[in-house]
Order: C-alpha cells, then sequence, then structure tokens
C-alpha cells in the first residue's frame, strides 16, 4: 500500500492524488467485495488476539470532508468485530469544559488502551483544520500544533500504540453528488446538514490546510494515507488491507495457557 503513504520528509502534494482511483483493485468492484469479506474475516482474528494479549493498542485516525465516508468506513471495516475490545471516539465541536483545556486533553483521554482498538472519527486534527480555516485561534498558536501534534503521537508510540492515520480523499464533484443524494433520500435526509453547504464554499482553504497536515505530521511512526475514498467499495478495500497487513506485523500471540491446562480435564471428568 506504498502507494497511498505519505512519505515523511519527502515533497508532499496532495494534488497529485486522485480521488477516483481504483488502480489496485485489478479485477473490478465484485471481485474486490469478496477479497473486503476475507479481509473482514482476518481482521476479526487478529482482533480476537490483540484483545487476548492484551499488549498493543491500536489507534485508527480518520479525517475526511463533509460527506467523506468516514461512518461508512467503520460500519464497513468492522462489520462483525467483537465490539468488547473496539470503541469508536467522536468529536464535535468542543464543549465549553473542553474549550476550557488544551485541545490534547479531550483526546488522550480517549486513546486506545492496551488490547484495545479506538477508531478516532475525526480527531486533534481538527484543530489545525476546521480551527485554522476558520482562525477560531490565532495563527501563531495553530502553527504550533504540528510540532505539538507530532510530539504527543510519539509518546503514544513509544507507550505501545500502533498509530494508523486515513484521509479519505473525494472530489468536489463528489461531495455535491452526495449532498444532493442527501436530500433526496428520505432515508439519507437525517445526515443533511445545511452547514455542510456553506463549508463547501471553503473547500481551497481545506484542501491546503490538509495539504500541511499531510505534509508535517506523516511520521514513520504515525503515517497518513491518502485514500482515494470516491468509491466505496475501493475505499474500503484499501483501508483494510492496510490494517490488517499493519496488524500482522505485530506478530500477536494468544498469551500462555495455565500450566498442565490437561489436568483440569481430569478433574472435570471426575467432577
Ligand atoms: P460531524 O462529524 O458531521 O457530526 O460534525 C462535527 C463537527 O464538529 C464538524 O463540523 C467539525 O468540523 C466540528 N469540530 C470537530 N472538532 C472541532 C474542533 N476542535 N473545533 C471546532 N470544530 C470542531
Ligand atoms: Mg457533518
Amino acid at each position: 500500500m506504498k502507494e497511498y503513504l505519505v512519505k515523511p520528509k519527502k515533497d508532499f502534494s496532495l494534488k497529485k492524488f486522485d480521488a477516483g482511483d481504483t488502480s489496485l483493485a485489478k479485477d473490478g468492484e465484485s471481485a474486490a467485495k469478496k477479497e473486503l469479506k476475507d479481509l473482514r474475516k482476518k481482521l476479526i482474528k487478529l482482533q480476537q488476539v490483540l484483545y487476548a494479549e492484551n499488549k498493543h493498542k491500536l489507534l485508527i485516525v480518520l479525517q475526511a470532508m463533509d460527506s467523506g465516508g468516514k461512518d461508512g468506513t467503520i460500519r464497513s471495516i468492522f462489520k462483525g468485530v467483537n465490539p468488547q475490545g473496539v470503541k469508536v471516539a467522536s468529536f464535535k465541536v468542543p464543549t465549553e469544559l473542553e474549550l476550557s483545556h488544551d485541545y490534547l486533553w479531550r483526546i488522550h483521554s480517549k486513546v486506545p488502551a492496551k488490547g484495545e482498538i479506538v477508531i478516532f472519527n475525526r480527531s486533534h486534527y481538527e484543530d489545525v483544520l476546521v480551527v485554522r480555516v476558520h482562525e477560531l485561534v490565532p495563527q501563531e498558536i495553530w502553527m504550533k500544533r504540528y510540532q505539538q501534534i507530532n510530539a504527543f503521537e510519539r509518546l503514544l508510540v513509544q507507550e505501545g500504540t500502533t498509530i494508523l492515520k486515513f484521509f479519505l480523499y473525494i472530489s468536489k464533484d463528489e461531495q455535491k453528488r452526495r449532498f444532493m443524494e442527501r436530500i433526496e433520500d428520505p432515508e439519507k435526509q437525517w445526515k443533511f446538514n445545511p452547514n455542510d453547504i456553506e463549508e463547501r464554499q471553503y473547500w481551497d482553504a481545506y484542501m491546503g490546510a490538509y495539504q500541511d497536515v499531510l505534509e508535517k505530521t506523516s511520521t514513520p511512526q504515525a503515517p497518513w494515507y491518502v485514500i482515494p475514498a470516491n468509491h466505496n467499495w475501493y475505499r474500503d478495500l484499501v483501508i483494510s488491507r492496510i490494517i490488517v497487513s499493519r496488524l500482522k506485523e505485530l506478530k500477536m500471540a494468544y498469551p500462555q495457557p495455565v500450566e498442565n491446562i490437561e489436568q483440569y480435564l481430569e478433574i472435570l471428568n471426575k467432577s
């Protein structure tokens, strides 16, 4: 999946990515869906070991423009995974209490513990995205945050967390299509928020802010991936492949059973 990895310290340009790309699914959509099913089975097994071993922590960060597919990704990829041990943390407009602390306070309290997978639906990156685009804090404040975020994530990694960050990249046209669908489909109308139309006018400013996020905060220990996300099936396939392959690298194993476990069979037999 090197294709979509944002390589640290290399010239990076978001413009070089194509939101409609499907080039790593050579055999098309239906083959991709079969592969996704297979990847889900693998993820279910890997999560079981992660939970049982109670050693590693996995943090998945999802960022996207409105209608970019964060909810759908979570639903699709984690289908069938044991909800015990997987948590989703969604970050909305900060409350007064949250705003009275530093911006990482609410984030730090939600990171995974040993044996857990946590998915961030939005994250601390909002503090250099929406906050920057709308100048919710002065530039001299948000400018320092890239380094602070890198330091924060380094701490998490040094303490045993595996971090994967995904930017679900849709095109502006695709966003329009999705908003129209939300307006027209009675089952999707609940998702429609007039504020999304307002935000859409800041598309270019957001792309500039994402460009900086990806360039400044993709590190070897906490890499960013730009996921072509115009096609849901392709987005799910690529993200699943990355998660499964990263979890395999952890070489996890079930803990050793208690000593002489067989003796308990005899005891049970006699009972
Ligand atoms: P949604 O994810 O669609 O429910 O919307 C959540 C909203 O909260 C989005 O418009 C985000 O931009 C906004 N949001 C999340 N984090 C922050 C933050 N730190 N500061 C300001 N707005 C935020
Ligand atoms: Mg929204």
